[in-house]
């Protein structure tokens, strides 16, 4: 056999990404099966953006750019970060990458060595434990359940750090849980690193702008504590804003010393995001921004008809969120309910087959007992879905 490395070993494969697998290959054999573990949109790219990018194709814009980006697209992204976020950043601290995903994974092999930990509320984006991983230093896990609306509390955070904290992570509004933290907890989060003035802070903002119009505008730390800014990473994309999963464009604002250092990382392995891609996001970031408003106004509908049906199955308790396409209903008392079915993971697999309903376990993001449901498919499916999770709950 041949041998793989101890930090290939150290991780796992996603899995989000496994379950849309399992319902493609059940689909492939003839099953009916809907899949409601979709993390990107349902909707097409908005037309004047790829207009935009078959516009660089013929133009010929399809070579090597800057490794942190067109300095366009940097100074889109500088304009957005002024114009909706209210930061002002220099050209020296942004840095374009291949989806927020790149982004995440330079910062955690920039900044962190073996022996660092990083703070990280459960349930959490299913990368960002095994990123740190891949960067042989040690994720310490946050747990904050339905009964404190998945936020982790200060006197949490305050628990989790140690001299060796070198990173603390805040997505909201959360992948998978939907909640956003309000103005005063993260004021309250901010009281406590500023108590660790060595530790790093990242802000994933992916889904700043599928907030739920009469919830509170999205906030950031940095907007409620700007004295954090100078060691703070805002990590923000275009891949599900404007639908745009498969270009592969995210971006960072931050320190220059700490962009620096990501973009020499991004240098030895990918170089630039792809030449296209960056002029779609720069379309995407400067032109009308209406696209947004009518994805938001179709996730809200399904939000509300999902959070409403999923209460009326026994065993199922879901909270309404704050916004992006996922609710993260707790499952236990269906899991309880269902004969030779222990827990969350063993639920996905009956639902999937019984139910031929896809959805993802709570454990994938570090909290059993719950499941993640995504709205990114039509009413009707979601519908579809709900009636036979009903009827196999009884
Ligand atoms: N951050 C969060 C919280 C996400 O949910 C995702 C995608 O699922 C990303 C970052 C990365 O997005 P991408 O790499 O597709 O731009």
């Amino acid at each position: 056999t041949i041998k793989l490395s101890t930090r290939v070993q150290s991780v796992k494969p996603s899995a989000t990404l496994a379950i849309t697998a399992r319902a493609k290959e059940l689909r492939a054999a003839g099953k009916d099966v809907i899949g409601l573990g979709a993390g990107e949109p349902d909707f097409d790219t908005p037309d004047h953006i790829k207009q935009a990018a078959i516009e660089a194709i013929n133009a010929g814009f399809t070579k090597y750019t800057a490794v942190d980006g067109t300095p366009e697209l940097k100074r889109a992204i500088i304009a957005k970060f002024q114009r909706d976020n209210g930061i002002d950043y220099a050209p020296e601290q942004i840095l374009v990458s291949c989806g927020g995903k790149q982004s995440f994974f330079n910062l955690a092999q920039a900044v962190l060595d073996p022996g660092d930990e990083v703070v990280i509320p459960a349930p959490y984006w299913v990368s960002y434990p095994d990123m740190v991983l891949l960067a042989s230093a040690a994720p310490v896990l946050v747990h904050a359940g339905a009964e404190q609306q998945f936020k982790m509390t200060p006197n949490q955070l305050r628990g989790a750090m140690t001299d060796k904290t070198r990173l603390v992570v805040i997505n909201s509004p959360s992948n998978p849980t939907g909640m956003a933290y309000t103005q005063a907890e993260l004021a309250a989060l901010g009281e406590v690193l500023r108590e660790f003035p060595r530790t790093l802070i990242a802000t994933d903002d992916m889904y700043e702008h599928i907030v739920w119009p009469e919830r509170q505008p999205f906030v950031n730390i940095v907007n409620v504590c700007p004295d954090l800014l100078p060691r703070t990473l805002v990590l923000n994309g275009v891949s599900k804003a404007y639908s745009m999963t498969g270009w592969r464009i995210g971006y960072a604002g931050g320190p220059e010393s700490v962009i620096k250092a990501m973009k020499k990382i991004q240098s030895q392995s990918t170089s630039n995001p792809t030449s296209i891609s960056q002029v779609a996001a720069q379309a995407a970031l400067e032109g009308p921004q209406d696209c947004i408003g009518e994805m938001l106004t179709a996730f809200k509908a399904r939000h509300d008809l999902v959070v409403e049906r999923l209460n009326a199955i026994p065993g199922i308790d879901c909270l309404p969120t704050d916004g992006t396409f996922y609710v993260f209903p707790k499952v236990q008392g269906l899991i309880d309910a269902i004969d030779g079915v222990r827990d969350d993971l063993e639920l996905a697999e009956y639902l999937i087959e019984q139910a031929g309903v896809a959805l993802v376990p709570g454990s994938a993001f570090g909290s059993p007992g719950y499941a993640r449901i995504s709205i990114a498919t039509s009413q009707q499916n979601l519908e579809h879905a709900l009636e036979r999770i009903a009827k196999v709950a009884g």
